[in-house]
This record gives structure tokens, C-alpha cells and sequence, in this order.
């Protein structure tokens, strides 16, 4: 018997990356092989050298398809095997390596907007709906818009083994958070991207679109970002940690926000639930800070940090690299490891 893999990987569109995915046919009992795309119609190669290969990283269950087929996560490769410019993951493994000591973990909250007939879902032809203030974890069919897709999304991620944690309907109408962690950092992002790739399949099915678009209707309503949670096994123990990761952040601040996906400076306007884009704060239950310190974490005096500046657009492979090298650089230097 064969079975079908479905081979996702990450383009090279910009300035925001998108996903592909193709099928094989494998015999059962064969080891999945490295693969090869036509890289000029993703961005990542010019026509005239245009093969590059997909090489099997992360497989899973395939929830859609069931059965024995999977889903295989894959980066891209050139031809001679080397990491490919816009594979952002080969990076992230070496950082995660260094630091692997530290046993970092991450807990990402992927927000995201359905779109439907070219606006969001729950907004009326041609107008807006009420202001926001109901909508946020709401009930009923007046204040939620797509519970079934995300249900189904659900049960989908859980099927797959994905470490999905939790959902929510966020504060604009069609606006959805699931959460993905804790995990350490290669491992969220694998999870997170399967993930992604899963709520844009379904909601095919459902004649829907999600998008990632931080800010995907300008004026007085959310943004959608990516909070990323993180902790290293010191900051589990203590609090000093804490705050060393939080002046850490502190110190390489705009170089994360660069990094944090494209469009930040319209998410990140100091309105919404957010701090403004070029001013860093940290504080204790603070939501309009850069980075809150959870309450129950001051109060025990351990736990993790929520940086709440990422779009909802980031690649996960880059915030996460971007957190361990800041903070377990730092860490390392005042010796709380
Ligand atoms: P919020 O209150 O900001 O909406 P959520 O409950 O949506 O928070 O998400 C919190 C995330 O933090 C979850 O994914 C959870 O798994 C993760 N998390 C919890 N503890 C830790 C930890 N020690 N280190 C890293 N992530 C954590
Ligand atoms: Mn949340
Ligand atoms: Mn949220
Ligand atoms: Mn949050």
C-alpha cells in the first residue's frame, strides 16, 4: 500500500513569507525522501536555476487526509544541500543548540481574522459592526462569527498531536486566538507552522479565508499579533532571571521589533492593547507594555515573561531565535543558569 505525504514548506514571498504544500506518494516502509520544487514560482529562485529541495523535518498525522498519510514539514535547501536564504529554521537550530542548556520554553498565541466576501467575517455590507466591547470570548450568534471553523481547527490540531493549549474569540468580530506551547523553540514553531497550515486548509472548506494581517481594518479596532511567552528553566526557579531577561530585552529592543513582522508600526501604536512600537516598557500586568511580567509570576517570584510585541505576521523561527540569543546571552553572562 502507498500512502500521501503532503509536503509543506515556506516561501519566499516579501515581505511576508507564505505557505506551499504538494503531495507524494510514498510506499509504505520507505523512509520519506528529500524532494524538489520549482523554486522561481515561490520566490526563491530566478528561472534559469530554478530546482530547489525540500528536505522532511517535522511529520505528523494528517487529520484532513486520516488514514496512514502525513503531514511533512520541510525546509528548503539549494541544490547542494545548503540552507536556502529564506529558510529561516536552519538559524534558529543553531542558536537553539547553543542555548540548549537553558531549556528554553515558548508559548505563542497566534491571533488571526477570517475574511469573507472581502471583509471580516461578522462585518455588514458596505458598514462596521458595533464597536468593539462584546465580541472578546462572547457567545451568541450577535458577538461570534466562525466558531465552526475554529472548532473544526481544533479538533484538527489535537488530531494531528500538534501541543495546541487553548482557543478564544478575540476583541474584533472574526478575530480568533489559538495557543501553541509550551514548547522549546524549534519545536512551538514547528508546531505553530503546521498549525497555520492547517487553519488555512480548513477554512477552505468553509469557503473562508484566515489572514495574518496585523492590522486588517485601520481605525478604532484590534490589531492581531503573536504575544510569545517565554521562559528558561533559571527563570522557572527565581525571579532575578526575570527581569535579566526583560533588561535584556530592554537592551536589543529594535532590533527585535524590526524582526517582529512586517507592519509593526501600525499594530504597535501605543492604542489596542499595545505599546508604542519605539518606546520599550516592561511591567507587572502591564498589557500596554512591550512586555508584561504576569501577576501569579511577581507573586511566586518565578515563571515566564510575555512579549507582547510580535505580529501576528512573525515568523516563528525568528522570534524565538531572537528571544534565546537576547536573554540566554544575558543570562549566561550574570551566571543565573
Ligand atoms: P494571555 O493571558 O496573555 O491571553 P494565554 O493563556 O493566551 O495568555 O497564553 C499563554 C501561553 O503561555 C500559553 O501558550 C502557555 O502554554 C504559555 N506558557 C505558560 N507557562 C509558560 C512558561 N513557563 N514558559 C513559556 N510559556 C508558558
Ligand atoms: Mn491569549
Ligand atoms: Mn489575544
Ligand atoms: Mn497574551
Amino acid at each position: 500500500m502507498s500512502y500521501k505525504a503532503e509536503y509543506i514548506w515556506i516561501d519566499g514571498t516579501e515581505p511576508t513569507a507564505k505557505l506551499r504544500s504538494k503531495t507524494k506518494i510514498v510506499k509504505d516502509g520507505a523512509p520519506l525522501p528529500n524532494w524538489g520544487f520549482d523554486g522561481s514560482s515561490t520566490n526563491q529562485a530566478g528561472g534559469h536555476a530554478s530546482d530547489r529541495v525540500l528536505k522532511p523535518v517535522f511529520t505528523c498525522p494528517d487529520p484532513i487526509r486520516g488514514g496512514d498519510n502525513v503531514l511533512v514539514l520541510c525546509e528548503v535547501l539549494n541544490p547542494d544541500l545548503s540552507p536556502h536564504a529564506s529558510n529561516t529554521r536552519a538559524l534558529l537550530t543553531e542558536v537553539a543548540e547553543r542555548f540548549a542548556d537553558q531549556e528554553s520554553w515558548f508559548g505563542i498565541e497566534q491571533e488571526y481574522t477570517f475574511f469573507k466576501d472581502g471583509r471580516p467575517l461578522g462585518f455588514p455590507i458596505g458598514g462596521f459592526p458595533a464597536p468593539q466591547g462584546g465580541y472578546y470570548c462572547g457567545v451568541g450568534a450577535d458577538e461570534v462569527f466562525g466558531r465552526d471553523v475554529v472548532e473544526k481547527h481544533l479538533d484538527l490540531c489535537l488530531a494531528a498531536g500538534l501541543e495546541i493549549s487553548g482557543i478564544n474569540a478575540e476583541v474584533m468580530p472574526g478575530q480568533w486566538e489559538f495557543q501553541i506551547g509550551p514548547l522549546g523553540p524549534v519545536e512551538v514553531s514547528d508546531h505553530m507552522w503546521i498549525a497555520r497550515w492547517l487553519l488555512y486548509r480548513v477554512a477552505e472548506d468553509f469557503d473562508t479565508a484566515a489572514t495574518l494581517d496585523p492590522k486588517p481594518v485601520k481605525g478604532d479596532w484590534n490589531g492581531a499579533g503573536a504575544h510569545t511567552n517565554f521562559s528558561t528553566k533559571a527563570m522557572r526557579e527565581a525571579y532575578e532571571p526575570i527581569i535579566t531577561a526583560c533588561e535584556a530585552l530592554a537592551e536589543n529592543a529594535m532590533e527585535h521589533v524590526r524582526h517582529y513582522g512586517h507592519g509593526i508600526e501600525d499594530r504597535l501604536t501605543g492604542h489596542h492593547e499595545t505599546a508604542p512600537w519605539d518606546k520599550f516598557s516592561y511591567g507587572v500586568s502591564d498589557r500596554a507594555a512591550s512586555v508584561r511580567i504576569p501577576w501569579q509570576v511577581e507573586l511566586e517570584r518565578k515563571g515566564y515573561i510575555e512579549d507582547r510585541r510580535p505580529n501576528a505576521n512573525v515568523d516563528p523561527y525568528v522570534v524565538t531565535r531572537l528571544i534565546v540569543d537576547s536573554c540566554c546571552t544575558a543570562l549566561e553572562k550574570a551566571g543565573q543558569v
